[in-house]
C-alpha cells in the first residue's frame, strides 16, 4: 500500500488498459454543467474538473430497478433468486459520494445482509478523485466534513499540477497498480505537495453554514415542531427528485411483473421515495405521513437524527445534489440555517 505517482500524460494509457479489462465508469459532461458517470475507454472522455454527477455512482451498486426472483408456478412453485451483477471500476469519485457508499454499505451489511448489493459491491473497483477546490454554493462537504479522504476506495487521485498522487488503499488497488505499470514512486518533494495542498484546503472548506458540524442531531431534534415544516412542505412539490438524487438514500419498493400466463414472472426491487405521498401508507389506508410537511421533516431527521442513534453517522455527505435536483428550490443549507435560528 502507501502512494505512487502517475503522470497527467499517462492518464489516457491507465483508463485505456483498465478497460481493456473491464468496464470503466467516469463522470462525463453532458452540457450546461451536467456530469453523469458513464463507461469510458479513454481518459479524455473523462471530465476531471466536474460538479457533483445527476445520479451519483450508487447507481452502480443499487440499480433503479433490479429482479430479485424469477418464478414459475406451473408445477409447483419455483423460485430462482436472482443477483445481477458486472465486474467495473469506477473512476474519479469525489469524497462525498465515497462516503454515501460508505453509509450505503453500512445498511446492507446489517442482517439479514443483502446479497444482491454485497455481491456487486464486492465486483466494483473504487477509484476516488479529490475535489481541489469548492464546487458550487450548494454543497456542504465542510460541514459534514467529507472534503479529505477518509477511506472507502481503492486507488484515490489528488491533482498536483503536473502529476496525480495516488493514494493505494487496498489489495485490489495495489493488483490495478501493478497491472498497468506505469506509475512511479513517491518521493519527499511529491508527499509535501500533498501535505500543502491539504492544509489549503483546511481554510477554504469552512462550514458553509454556521453551525457545528457536532450540533446537527441536537439541531434537528430541538426543531421538531419548527414552522420551518410547514413553510418546506408548501413549496415542496413531492416529486422525489431529491431522495433519488441523494448518494445516501436507499428506500425501495418491490414490484410483481406477472406474465400473461399468470404462472410465471419475476419481482423487481426499484427505488422508491420518502417524499411520495403513498410511502408511508399501511393497510387500513392509515398514512403515517400524509403532509408534506411532515415528509420534509423525515428526510431531514433521516439525514441528521436517526442514523445516528443507528448507525453513529450523519447520512448527508453534503453533495448538494437536492439542492440542486429540486424544483421548488428547497436548499439543504438554507434550511439548516433556518433552523439554528430558531434553535
Ligand atoms: S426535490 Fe424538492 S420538490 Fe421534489 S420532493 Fe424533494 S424537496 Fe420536494
Ligand atoms: S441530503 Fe442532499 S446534500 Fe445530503 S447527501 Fe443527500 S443529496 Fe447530498
Amino acid at each position: 500500500m502507501g502512494y505512487v505517482v502517475l503522470q497527467k500524460s499517462k492518464l489516457n494509457d491507465f483508463i485505456a488498459t483498465l478497460s481493456s479489462e473491464q468496464k470503466v465508469m467516469a463522470p462525463v459532461s453532458k452540457g450546461y454543467n451536467n456530469y453523469a458517470f458513464e463507461q469510458v475507454t479513454s481518459g479524455e472522455q473523462v471530465s476531471m474538473d466536474y460538479i457533483p454527477t445527476i445520479l451519483p455512482p450508487k447507481k452502480y451498486f443499487m440499480p433503479q430497478q433490479e429482479t430479485i426472483v424469477k418464478y414459475d408456478t406451473s408445477e409447483g412453485q419455483k423460485m430462482e433468486a436472482v443477483v445481477e451483477y458486472e465486474k467495473m471500476t469506477v473512476f474519479g469519485v469525489h469524497t462525498c459520494d465515497i462516503a454515501g457508499i460508505s453509509c450505503l454499505n453500512m445498511v446492507f451489511s446489517e442482517r439479514p445482509r443483502d446479497l444482491n448489493y454485497l455481491t456487486r459491491k464486492n465486483k466494483i473497483g473504487i477509484i476516488g478523485l479529490e475535489c481541489n477546490k469548492k464546487c458550487d454554493e450548494h454543497a456542504t462537504c465542510g460541514l459534514m466534513q467529507n472534503f479529505t479522504p477518509n477511506g472507502g476506495y481503492d486507488l484515490f487521485f489528488t491533482d498536483l499540477g503536473d502529476y496525480f498522487m495516488v493514494h493505494v488503499n487496498t489489495n485490489l488497488g495495489d493488483d490495478m497498480v501493478a497491472r498497468v505499470n506505469i506509475f512511479d514512486k513517491a518521493e519527499g518533494d511529491h508527499h509535501k505537495a500533498l501535505e500543502a495542498l491539504r492544509a489549503e484546503k483546511q481554510k477554504v472548506f469552512k462550514s458553509e453554514v454556521d453551525i457545528d458540524h457536532d450540533e446537527l442531531t441536537d439541531l434537528l431534534k430541538n426543531t421538531q415542531e419548527s414552522k420551518v415544516w410547514e413553510e418546506r412542505g408548501k413549496e415542496c412539490l413531492a416529486c422525489g427528485n431529491c431522495t433519488n438524487v441523494c448518494p445516501t438514500c436507499y428506500c425501495f419498493d418491490m414490484v410483481d411483473d406477472i406474465n400473461l400466463d399468470l404462472k410465471t414472472g419475476q419481482r423487481t426491487r426499484v427505488w422508491d421515495s420518502c417524499q411520495h405521498e403513498s410511502f408511508a401508507t399501511v393497510a387500513g389506508h392509515e398514512n403515517f405521513r400524509e403532509e408534506r410537511s411532515d415528509r420534509q421533516r423525515h428526510r431531514f431527521n433521516r439525514k441528521f437524527y436517526y442514523p445516528v442513534s443507528k448507525f453513529n453517522k450523519y447520512f448527508c455527505t453534503g453533495c448538494g445534489r437536492c439542492t440542486r435536483a429540486c424544483m421548488a428550490e428547497i436548499s439543504m443549507p438554507a434550511t439548516l440555517k433556518q433552523l439554528a435560528k430558531e434553535k
